[in-house]
Formats: C-alpha cells, sequence, structure tokens
C-alpha cells in the first residue's frame, strides 16, 4: 500500500515546510494542484490558456480539468508509493473523486493532516513576516522581536493599522513585506476564506477517521516529530 497523505493548514501554519519534511522523511513526492497548473503557463493549448484565464481571475478551475491533470500526475513513476497533497480536494466532490480513483488502484487515503493554528496566531504570522531582499530569509517581527528592530509609521491618512517597517539588527538591511501581507483587512480575508472553505472538508475526513490534527503552534521541530508518529502509526496498522 502507497502512503497517500493531504495536508491542509491556513497560511502561516507551515504547510510547505511540513510537507519538505515529509517528502524527505517518507520518499514520497509532493503534489500541489496550484503548482501542476502554473506549470501549464509555458503550454500554448486551450485548456493552458483557459486555466491560466481562470486562475487569474481568482476562481477554481472545474473539477474534471482538475482531476484530470491530478490523476496524470498521480500515475507518473515517482508517485508510485504515494504522494503528499497540497491544494487538493478544494471540495467535496473532489474528495469524492479521489477515493474513488484510489480504490480504483487498490490503494486508499492514508491520511489528511490538519495543521491546527488558530486565526489570531495566523494573522501575526502573516502580518509580521518580513523578508531579506538580498537573502530572501524570512523573519517575524512578534516571533523574532530580539533580531529585528521594527516600528509602526502612522499612514499620511491615518489609515488604521500603521505601516510596518523593520530592520536587520545584525546586517542593517531594510527588511520588505509582501504588499498582501501588508494589508491587514487582506491578511484576515484570506485566513476567513480558508477556514470557511476548508472546514466542510476537515468535517468529510473527520467523519471517515481519517482526520490527522496536529497543533501548528509550536516550533518546526515538534510539529514533523507529531506528524512522523501519526504516520509511523498509520503505516504500521496501529
Ligand atoms: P494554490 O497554489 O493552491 O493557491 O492554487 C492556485 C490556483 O490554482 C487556485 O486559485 C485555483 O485557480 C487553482 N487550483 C489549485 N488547486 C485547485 C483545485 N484543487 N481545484 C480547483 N482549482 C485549483
Amino acid at each position: 500500500m502507497g502512503l497517500y497523505v493531504i495536508i491542509m493548514g491556513v497560511q502561516g501554519a507551515g504547510k510547505g515546510t511540513q510537507a519538505a519534511y515529509i517528502q524527505a522523511q517518507y520518499g514520497i513526492p509532493q503534489v500541489s494542484t496550484g503548482d501542476l497548473f502554473r506549470a501549464m503557463k509555458t503550454r500554448e493549448d486551450e485548456l493552458a490558456r483557459r486555466v491560466q484565464d481562470i486562475m487569474n481571475a481568482g476562481l477554481l478551475v472545474p473539477d474534471e480539468v482538475t482531476n484530470e491533470v491530478l490523476q496524470d500526475r498521480l500515475e507518473q513513476a515517482d508517485a508510485a508509493g504515494g504522494v503528499i497533497l497540497d491544494g487538493y480536494p478544494r471540495n467535496i466532490a473532489q474528495a469524492e473523486w479521489l477515493a474513488q480513483y484510489l480504490t480504483g488502484r487498490g490503494e486508499s487515503l492514508s491520511a489528511v493532516i490538519l495543521l491546527e493554528l488558530d486565526a489570531f496566531t495566523a494573522f501575526k504570522r502573516a502580518f509580521g513576516r518580513v523578508q531579506s531582499p538580498s537573502s530572501g530569509q524570512m523573519f517575524n517581527i512578534y516571533s523574532e522581536a530580539e533580531r529585528l528592530t521594527w516600528q509602526a509609521v502612522p499612514h499620511p491618512g491615518g489609515e488604521y493599522p500603521p505601516r510596518i517597517e523593520a530592520t536587520d539588527t545584525q546586517t542593517g538591511e531594510a527588511l520588505a513585506r509582501r504588499s498582501d501581507d501588508a494589508d491587514a483587512a487582506s491578511v484576515v480575508k484570506r485566513i476567513d476564506t480558508f477556514y470557511a472553505a476548508t472546514q466542510p472538508l476537515v468535517d468529510y475526513y473527520r467523519e471517515r477517521g481519517v482526520l490527522v490534527s496536529v497543533n501548528a503552534d509550536q516550533p518546526v521541530e515538534a510539529v514533523s516529530a507529531a506528524i512522523k508518529s501519526e504516520l509511523d502509526r498509520i503505516q504500521s496498522g496501529g
């Protein structure tokens, strides 16, 4: 039996880091439907163009197209022992398709890992994120306060919240924020949208006994260890 794992988590929960950990630990590739669609950018055909238009409009790609693209990926040689799915399923219909597809291959879903993070912590992680323009390294003004100096600078028009300016105290470099992280309202909206869209899937998988909740509000290594202990238990049939 392969190891088929879905990983879900709000932005800031550490999904990318933990997916990379699972990939290294269990030798199964990470499959992100968003990445698969982005990779179609270089293609010139009608389907690829349609997918680009849909993504640019911020909409979901139709299920038939998504499932077909995913199936194609799941049937590649490196995925024979299973995969970590990221960004899929986005709805119950996709979840049902996946279940049927795996059954057809004599496989089944091993676990759905939900990296649990409360909305306020998720907000602080996204809103407090700053990046070194030279090295790309990310910092957080809240959790790495000793490494940074930062100040809130009022907007000329007095809008709330004020802008944040941060400096790396070791190098003196001014750190930059992603524009969509700097806008508090858009961070809140992104987080709200995630919880609303994910809840039906969380309920669906909980009912089927495959949901594994992991507390994401702890150090990276502790989250990885919790994931490993659950996946090891599942793999040994425990
Ligand atoms: P992501 O990188 O997961 O945020 O995905 C980027 C975009 O790809 C989304 O906004 C959708 O347009 C599309 N997409 C990714 N995964 C799916 C999916 N499972 N179902 C439908 N559309 C998807």
